[in-house]
């Protein structure tokens, strides 16, 4: 799996004029090699040259935690008195022109600039951007287990009670349950309550949850590599006609946009249809953000489901579908579910129901 990455990123290169291809922290190591480095002070860098084999550089007490791909890449441990930019560069060798990952840290940047003084740098995402939009079988696979796993919690945190608490600590059971239920790490736990919904990306606080809350709760984490992203909504009690009649909206909103989902059709169009059905009824005003982001080994990454991105979706395109309505002073509503593009259209990797569950 990993040798075909690492073939894919190799073409690339080719197609590219692209010599050496550097990454350190970030998504595209694991993405190439399995493995997912700390953001120490110490340098760990997977070195591709266009035409050799590929090495990972890493510092020797990191070593034991890289599992080897011998049809990927080998290991070249260094050791605390080398310096391993001097390794990175001699891997590089005479580079023209090197991609470099973008969240490599600057001062690698700059000393690996002076060390390969002839080189041009280029953004690495050039590179690995179009291979890690297209997810394969194993990513999918996982971005599926993630999905069914919170979905798990959604259904879960239904059965508890809210009223009463404060939403910090509905969080912190959020934040529990990603972890029982399979996950690694729990990336964020949006507990937003009454008027604080109106805020789509609150932080949940002190605010103590009453009868009659509408309550948008949107979490995720990490498993197995990655990311899982939902947003369902919680109602305390019992709530008002005026909130059922946005709430059909929005769900009409969000169905229709994962409906359109098909290899060709351009994101902004996703986008498009969800928002032409909320404005319609009269709520353009409110929904305040894109439809969507991509997900993969990062939360947000590309496609972006947004006005003026005119690019079009292909098979194996992973991304959020996410309208919402905020009514400041009020509530807000927000119903996301990731999808796939298949061949067939679209199919949604969460199966929780969308209705909005009734809780004590
Ligand atoms: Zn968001
Ligand atoms: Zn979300
Ligand atoms: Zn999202």
């Amino acid at each position: 799996m990993y040798g075909q990455r690492m073939e894919r990123a190799r073409a690339r290169m080719h197609e590219l004029g692209i010599d050496a291809l550097l990454v350190s922290v970030g998504a595209d190591l694991p993405y190439l090699t399995g493995y997912e480095a700390m953001p120490l002070e110490r340098l760990t860098m997977l070195v591709v040259p266009r035409d050799e084999i590929a090495t990972l550089i890493v510092p020797r007490l990191e070593a034991p935690r890289v599992e080897e791909q011998p049809d990927a890449f080998r290991i070249f441990p260094w050791e605390e008195t080398e310096d391993p930019v001097a390794i990175a560069a001699a891997f590089a060798g005479p580079a023209v022109r090197a991609a470099i990952g973008d969240q490599t840290w600057a001062r690698f940047v700059l000393d690996l600039q002076a060390a390969m003084p002839s080189t041009t740098f280029v953004s690495a995402s050039h590179v690995t951007g179009p291979l890690r939009v297209q997810k394969d079988h194993q990513e999918i696979a996982a971005l599926r287990a993630a999905a069914h796993a919170v979905d798990a919690v959604a259904l879960e945190m239904a059965q508890r009670p809210f009223a009463g608490r404060r939403e910090r600590d509905v969080a912190r059971d959020f934040s529990h349950l990603i972890h029982e239920f399979g996950h690694e790490r729990t990336n964020f736990a949006i507990v937003a309550s009454g008027p604080n919904g109106a805020s789509p990306h609150h932080e949940p606080g002190d605010r103590v949850i009453e009868p009659g809350d509408v309550v948008v709760c949107d979490f995720g984490g990490t498993m197995r590599g990655y990311c899982s992203d939902i947003t369902r909504m919680y109602v305390v009690g019992h709530t008002t006609q005026a909130f059922a009649e946005m709430f059909d909206v929005l769900a009409e909103a969000q169905a229709r946009a994962v409906d359109a989902v098909a290899p060709g059709i351009a994101c902004e169009e996703i986008d498009l249809v969800a928002r032409r059905i909320i404005s319609d009824a009269g709520y353009g005003e409110y929904f305040i953000h894109r439809t969507g982001h991509g997900i993969g080994l990062e939360a947000h990454e590309e496609p972006y489901l947004v006005a003026g991105n005119d690019t079009k979706l292909e098979v194996g395109n992973v991304f959020s579908v996410e309208p919402g309505i905020y009514l400041p002073g009020w509530y807000g509503a927000r119903i996301e579910d990731i999808v796939v593009c298949t061949a067939d259209g679209p199919e949604s990797l969460n199966l929780a129901p969308h209705h909005a569950y009734i809780v004590g």
